[in-house]
């Protein structure tokens, strides 16, 4: 009876003090901050409510200020409610009180995202500037701090003076990694490619407890850039609380693909977890870009294996590769695990003999199926041996699968 009383006891208090950091239904509570700013932030808001609630992670709430010279006295949240407060905010001064709170919130270990134009925000309020780390814009010069940058892979600290914040034309870039053993940058390609987005250049502040994650260079080609390596992630740590710094992400309507990008989605969610918890234990998704391409998720949800499978069988090759770079993912993913393997299988094989599927897609499924597949695909494969465009593919499948 006592042993019982004792572990009823001790999952209690296992209980009370897992709640007391997440919810398990409802995720880290999160405030996102909006309301005034000189970007669409009624685009940019619920997108990012999206992405962090797609974690399942994360619960997240939009909190819209007073219009621009509005009276921001009635702007005072309670931030202790939250493990995460997210600024999408480049507007009028908050109150003294509010600022103090949210200093006393920061100090005491909340998490706070820090995304794009937020940067832009407050250029005379020093801890707020201390938190970001860079600035850009708002009459930014030499008495806010150094421009931060890295130059022929070296970081450089640079007193010169001279304007704080700038961008180029919007386009797609590479973002490298500059610590890839970060909890955030961990696992994840050290350059990839973003999709079509300003690259904030010449940003300056006190930059002090901070890392730079990753840079993007700010090629002079691609108009207005600095031939620096700019950089585009970074941590802070203020007091006992971690501040995730994004700079990229300018919105359009819909997000637009600055914001669809996976890399800016996952880097975006790692984030606000390592933001929350000093740690990240979301997995690296399939779809995750590499230097070669831009990957855009439209309605910024990660495909199911089921989904990537049957767009696969609509597969055309001219217009994008990651279907199938998923699938090949799959595979590799389940090397060793026999029953994943027959799995996925069965699907595949469910792609190869459906109407929908189109001649190229079956030719990449018979191609995948001959070194990955077993006799479970012969029958179906068989049956390809009739049809003209397949015959090729569908014999070298079967003598590569029958020699196992
Ligand atoms: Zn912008």
């Amino acid at each position: 009876m006592k042993k019982q009383y004792l572990l009823l006891l001790i999952s209690a208090v296992l209980l009370i003090s897992f709640n007391a950091c997440k919810d398990e239904t409802t995720g880290y509570k999160t405030l996102i901050i909006t309301g005034q700013n000189n970007h669409n932030w009624k685009a940019s808001s619920p997108v990012l409510k999206q992405i962090l609630d797609e974690t399942g992670m994360f619960s997240s709430e939009i909190l819209i200020t007073p219009d621009k010279g509005g009276d921001m006295k009635t702007f005072n949240p309670d931030f202790s409610k939250y493990k995460l407060v997210v600024i999408d905010y480049n507007g009028d001064s908050w109150s003294d009180k509010t600022n103090a709170s949210f200093m006393e919130y920061v100090s005491n270990g909340g998490g706070v995202v820090i995304y794009h134009a937020a940067d832009n925000s407050f250029p005379k309020w020093k801890e707020y500037n201390e938190m970001t780390g860079l600035g850009g814009w708002g009459d930014r010069n030499q008495k806010d701090g150094p421009y931060v940058y890295y130059k022929n892979n070296v970081m450089v600290i640079d007193t010169t003076s001279g304007i704080g914040g700038t961008h180029g034309k919007r386009r797609e870039y590479i973002v490298t990694a500059r610590i890839v053993d970060h909890p955030i940058t961990k696992g994840l390609p050290v350059r990839w490619l973003h999709g079509n987005d300003e690259l904030y250049s010449l940003l300056r502040g006190p930059a002090k407890n901070m890392q730079i994650l990753a840079t993007a260079f700010a090629d002079s080609a691609a108009g207005g850039g600095t031939m620096r390596d700019e950089p585009v992630l970074m941590t802070i740590n203020y007091g006992k609380g971690r501040i995730f710094h994004t700079a990229m992400g300018h919105a359009d309507e819909g997000g637009g693909p600055a914001m669809q990008c996976v890399g800016f989605i996952t880097t975006l969610q790692r984030g606000a977890e390592w933001a929350v918890t000093g740690n990240v234990t979301q997995a690296v998704p399939y779809d995750f870009p590499s230097a070669a391409g831009v990957v855009l998720r439209t309605d910024f949800k990660q495909m199911t294996l089921e989904e990537a499978i049957a767009n696969m069988g609509t597969y055309d090759i001219a217009k994008s590769t990651k279907n199938l770079t998923y699938l090949q993912n799959q595979i590799r993913k389940l090397a060793g695990d026999e029953q994943g393997l027959l799995n996925l299988e069965k699907m595949m094989n469910k792609a190869l003999v459906s109407r929908e599927s189109t001649v190229e897609a079956k030719k990449l499924l018979l191609r995948e199926l001959s070194w990955m597949g077993s006799e479970y695909s012969v029958p179906a494969i068989k049956n390809l041996l009739s049809n003209a465009d397949l015959k090729d593919e569908a014999e070298f499948a079967l003598v590569r699968l029958l020699a196992k």
